[in-house]
This record gives C-alpha cells, sequence and structure tokens, in this order.
C-alpha cells in the first residue's frame, strides 16, 4: 500500500476584478443587468497542500466561507488527506455554531487531492462514468433595465435557449415580485402557454415572496402552467417544514426545496416531515462532495431525486455519478451578458455558450476536479495572498 498524503500547509490568494453591464437591485442582493454598470467581484483561491508535491485546489471561495477555513485549518495539519469521512464528521461538530460552509471546500480540496494521488477523474473514483448531463437555462433575476423585464422579455430569452439546445429554463424572476406577485404569475402562465412540451420549466423565486399567500398563488399559476418543480418560495427562507408540507397539499407542482439547510441530518428530516417533492443539494453548502453523497443516496433510499445548487466542475463530476438526478444548474445566464463570473478557470465554463447541441455538459477528465486553472489571469487580478496555516 503507498504511503498516504498527509497535509502541510494551507495557503489563500484573494484576487479581485470587475464584472461589466451589472448592477445590484432594490436591495443589494441580487445581481441584475444594468447597461454601463460595473460590479467588482472578490474571490479567493484556497490551496491545500501536502507532503508528496499533491495540492487541492479550489476558487471562488468567499469571505464567510474563508473565515471559517481559517477556523479549521490548524486542525488539518498533519491529517491524511485521504481520510475524508473522519475530516468531514470532526469539522462538522467543529463548525457546529457556524454557517457550515467552510468544511464543503475543505472537502471537495480533498476529493481533489484523492484524484491526483489516484490520477483519475473524480466521477471515476465516485463510481460514475463520462456521460450527457442534460443543463436548465438558469436566469439571472429579472431586472427594471430593459434586460429581462417583462414576461415578453423572458419569452424571447426561452426562445433563443431552446433554439440553442436547451431542454429546460429557469426563471429568477424580479426582486420586487415581493410587492406585485401579478407580475410573477403573468410570467408564469405566459412562458406555459409558449413553451409547455418544448422546454421543462421551472421558477425559482429566491424566497423573495413576502407570504405564504401570494406563494400559494404563484403555486396554483404553476399548476396550470404545467411547470416540472417550484422552489424556494417565500420568505421564510425555505426552511419551514410546516409551511411547505401546507404548500404541497394545496398545489400540484412538485416543490424542490432544502437549498437552504444544511447537511444530511437536516434533509432527512424535511424529506421525512413529507416538505419536499425534489431534494436541493450542493458541495458548496453540504459538506463538499462527501456531503453531498450522502444526501444524493439518502434521497435515493427515499426514492427521490436530488438537483444540485449551481453550476461548477465538481456538479458534474457529482451528476456523472447519481442515477436520482434531473438537471445540471448551468447560470446564471442572461440574453445581454457573455459571463457572470470570474474566468478562473482554462478551457472550461458554465457560461451560456457552454451547452452542446443537445442541451448538455459533460465532466472534466483530467486528474481530480480535472480543470486547470487559468494562472495568467489569477496573478493579474490578484490582490494579495496568505498561508493560513502550517
Ligand atoms: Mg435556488
Amino acid at each position: 500500500m503507498r504511503e498516504s498524503p498527509v497535509i502541510t500547509k494551507i495557503e489563500a490568494i484573494h484576487y479581485s476584478h470587475t464584472l461589466e453591464e451589472v448592477s445590484r437591485d432594490y436591495n443589494t442582493f441580487n445581481m441584475v443587468y444594468k447597461p454601463g454598470g460595473k460590479s467588482k467581484q472578490s474571490g479567493t483561491l484556497v490551496r491545500i497542500h501536502t507532503d508528496q508535491g499533491l495540492t487541492g485546489e479550489y476558487p471562488d471561495v468567499t469571505g464567510p466561507t474563508l473565515a471559517e477555513i481559517k477556523m479549521l485549518s490548524s486542525y488539518l495539519i498533519g491529517k491524511n488527506a485521504l481520510t475524508r469521512e473522519l475530516i468531514y464528521n470532526d469539522l462538522k461538530r467543529g463548525s457546529r455554531h457556524w454557517a457550515m460552509l467552510g468544511m464543503g471546500i475543505v472537502d471537495i480540496c480533498l476529493w481533489d487531492i484523492a484524484g491526483k494521488f489516484y490520477g483519475e477523474p473524480l466521477f471515476r473514483l465516485l463510481g460514475g462514468d463520462l456521460q450527457p448531463l442534460k443543463a436548465y437555462a438558469s436566469t439571472l433575476h429579472g431586472d427594471e433595465n430593459g434586460g429581462l423585464s417583462t414576461a415578453g422579455d423572458f419569452e424571447d430569452f426561452a426562445h433563443k435557449c431552446l433554439q440553442m439546445g436547451y431542454q429546460a429554463f429557469k426563471v429568477h424572476g424580479w426582486g420586487l415580485a415581493r410587492d406585485n406577485i401579478n407580475r410573477e404569475i403573468e410570467n408564469v402562465l405566459n412562458l406555459g402557454n409558449k413553451f409547455e412540451g418544448k422546454l421543462d420549466l421551472l421558477i425559482d423565486p429566491a424566497c423573495e415572496i413576502k407570504n405564504f399567500g401570494d406563494a400559494l398563488k404563484l403555486g396554483k399559476a404553476c399548476d396550470e402552467a404545467n411547470f416540472f418543480w417550484w422552489e424556494d418560495p417565500f420568505q421564510d427562507n425555505g426552511v419551514s417544514q410546516f409551511a411547505h408540507r401546507k404548500l404541497r397539499q394545496l398545489v400540484k407542482t412538485p416543490l424542490l426545496q432544502t437549498e437552504h439547510i444544511r447537511l444530511l441530518e437536516q434533509h432527512v428530516d424535511f424529506i421525512v416531515a413529507d416538505a419536499t417533492d425534489y431534494v436541493r443539494a450542493g458541495a458548496h453548502e453540504d459538506g463538499g462532495i462527501t456531503g453531498a453523497m450522502k444526501i444524493a443516496h439518502a434521497s435515493e433510499g427515499f426514492g427521490l431525486d436530488v438537483e444540485l445548487h449551481g453550476p461548477g466542475p465538481v456538479h458534474r463530476h457529482i451528476m456523472s455519478s447519481i442515477r436520482n438526478t434531473n438537471f445540471y444548474e448551468l447560470g446564471l445566464v442572461h440574453p445581454n451578458l457573455p459571463t457572470t463570473k470570474a474566468p478562473v478557470y482554462l478551457d472550461y465554463s458554465d457560461d451560456l455558450d457552454a451547452i452542446d447541441q443537445e442541451g448538455n455538459v459533460y465532466a472534466p477528465q483530467g486528474p481530480g476536479i480535472g480543470v486547470n486553472l487559468d494562472w495568467d489571469w489569477i496573478n493579474f487580478h490578484k490582490t494579495g495572498e496568505e498561508i493560513i496555516a502550517e
């Protein structure tokens, strides 16, 4: 048996860049299209080094997550980098008073090390295979600036996506839907009218609708328009098991919850409470690849499908390795924007044109996460670096 790699150092490389033609909407929390707008984005590349020269790396880590990684780092020094189950459970306990975000990035880096150690892409380590992953165009939030500002704008964009090969389309509606649910309903009914049978239609109000009553009105519209799922409708933040069980009793359209709860145990509790139809999980929020796979297999045991939150090479590996799933979330996309992300990768994209003609994407095939970082771009945009622990 080969010697296991041992963690020796954790390093952070900070960078920032400016996204063009975007701004923030009414309450600053949603990115939206805005002609002439500029938005400064900051991110960090986390690197976990080992005594064998293998490094696990993950980009676009943001402030709260990085703060947790800093709190967890001293534990990691000297640990066997392949003992992901032990580390998952120890970090879960160590993070129990926090948002549980840092442990997910640590786990992803450990899987990257494992892939490089064995010389295989992650989907092979997970028992999967290279296969087409059906993507949905996940739109940027509706805006008030002439981009996705009307039901007609969403219709035109859905038409463009259909022509490109997409088989599914998800609306992130207007922030101010909380003051005018009829605008959201008009959009749903129009999309159902125009695209039923051509696109699987999804909607995610992202917890913006102000109360249960308006959420119910939107759910009835989803029934009429035959939507595939609706997601996180209202401002309980998507966490009330009781409210979502009630919504499921009153609305026929399948509900997708559990994006805003954390890790295996809370997901299983939500399922057992009859509070969701599809199960949301994400490597970034649910304890990494280890945690997301636990949720995927727990859902499989209940006969339910798990839908991964957001794009990225890690989610392509997971989706290539599980049976009980439907779509890859490709986003956030907008008809007037070439990208909404930092271009940290070489030869890899989750932008609108990343699909093939059938609307599919594929997992990367290099060892570990399997995508090369664009070091020229990272070094040019670097604002600082630090050794977190060694
Ligand atoms: Mg969502």
